[in-house]
């Protein structure tokens, strides 16, 4: 075997996943995170169609995932008082199995904790390729080389910047922005959520943890906003800019983001690359095919894309090169298909113009009684079975 040992930047899902399908083969996977300590709860995620369901179910951890579904039934869109107006069937939002990314994500460390090196709160600096491998520096742990390295960073991926070049040549902004925390279900939500829509700006509360809490959401239409991203209190400030006196729950939920203990805020973006790959580096995730996180196909395609990426090295008996080819053929198709959907979702979801979002309200109550309502539903689902599934497991000797 050419390749033993594989350095994962990002320790979300695609990292996690990656991880564990390599320690099967028998590679060495190393896994580096910027967060000091695993990130925890969070906003909800799903998995739909057979091909997610099928990695899930060969990993054994499908059992773990259902036990700790949201169970989220489904949406409604609500008027400025708060009357339900037009339902959104759990299919459409839910998926098959919905889970907070936090819960999946340490179902994932736990699975790959005893036989996967993680260090935390650390970044790598620089990579340099020669023929034996990626001499690789951090800003905290002392330089290392390793056979490979994978980055699965996410929408910002740093290895991406380091390997491939910067963000604004392979993020495309959709031209929204989202926030999102955690509050109190003042509501009284249970497994639902209501959505407030108004010409280019949606709110929207969910409960979460059996109802005991909830995830307020805001989206709202702008151009790329010159932002440092971990300046919180500036993004706080805009947040309330653009929802003070929106209606509905607006101005409460504002409120509570002041003392929110998990403020999110990013704008929504898609990754388009001509390639993934690149000498001994390879994207995963996010950080190649982000499809935005509207698509609500994300999380399906990181853990489909580890499966393959890893399955392929497998096959290839640790050859990166051939592995890098497969890789890139087998999920292309796939990925552009999660990425269209992306980009159909935000205009759908957050229309710019009042006429439209008062339009698509309308028509979302009338959609029950017309014969295309499972229309959505269905094309999502056909989108994340788009690909089939090659079984590597006998590569394990399991
Ligand atoms: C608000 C919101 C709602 C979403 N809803 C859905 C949904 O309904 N359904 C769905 O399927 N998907 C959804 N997604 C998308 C989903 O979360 C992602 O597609 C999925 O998490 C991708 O996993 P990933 O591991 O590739 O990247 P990420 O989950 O983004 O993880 C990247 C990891 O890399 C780490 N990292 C970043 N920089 C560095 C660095 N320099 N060094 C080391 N580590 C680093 C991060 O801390 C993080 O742990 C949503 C996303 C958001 C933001």
């Amino acid at each position: 075997m050419t390749t033993r040992t594989i350095l994962i930047s990002g320790a979300s899902i695609a990292g996690p996943a990656l991880a564990y399908w390599l320690h099967r083969y028998g590679f060495q996977p190393t896994i580096v995170e910027r967060a000091p300590a695993l990130r925890d709860g969070g906003y909800a995620v799903d998995f739909r169609g057979q091909a997610h369901l099928t990695v899930l179910r060969r990993m054994g951890i499908l059992p773990a995932v259902e036990r700790a579904r949201t169970g989220t039934g489904s949406t409604w869109y609500v008027n400025s008082a708060g009357k339900p107006q037009a339902e959104l069937p759990a299919d459409l939002f839910a998926g098959d199995v919905e889970i907070l990314r936090g819960d999946l994500s340490r179902i994932l460390y736990d699975a790959t904790k005893q036989n996967t090196e993680y260090v935390f709160g650390d970044s790598i600096t620089s990579l340099t390729e020669d023929a034996d491998g990626v001499h690789v520096t951090f800003e905290r742990s002392a330089p290392r080389r390793f056979d490979l390295l994978v980055g699965a960073d996410g929408l910002h991926s740093n290895t991406r910047r380091l390997a491939f070049g910067p963000e604004d040549r392979y993020v495309r902004h959709l031209g929204v922005y989202c926030a999102i925390f955690t509050t109190a279900n003042h509501l009284g939500l249970d497994h639902t959520g209501h959505a407030y829509r108004t010409g280019g700006k949606l709110v929207a509360m969910y409960s979460a943890r059996g109802n005991t809490e909830a995830r307020a959401t805001f989206y709202f239409g702008s151009p790329l906003l010159d932002l440092d991203r971990r300046d919180a209190a500036r993004q706080q400030d805009i947040l309330a800019e653009q929802f003070t006196g929106n209606g509905w729950e607006s101005d409460r939920l504002l409120g509570e983001m002041w003392h929110a203990p998990d403020f999110y805020f990013d704008s929504v973006g898609q990754v388009a690359m001509d390639s993934w790959t690149r000498g001994r580096v390879a994207l995963l995730g996010d950080a190649a095919y982000c499809p935005s996180s509207l698509s609500g196909m994300g999380t399906g395609l990181a853990v489909v894309g580890a499966y393959v990426l890893a399955g392929e090295l497998a096959a290839a008996g640790g050859d990166h090169r051939a592995t890098f080819a497969r890789y890139e053929e087998e999920m292309r198709e796939y990925a552009a298909g999660c990425r269209k959907m992306g980009d159909g979702v935000a205009k759908l979801m957050i229309p710019q113009s009042r006429f439209v979002a008062g339009f698509l309200n309308r028509y979302y109550r009338l959609l029950p009684y017309l014969p295309g309502k499972n229309l959505a539903a269905n094309m999502a689902r056909r989108t994340a079975e788009n690909i089939t599934l090659r079984d590597y497991r006998q590569l394990t000797g399991r």
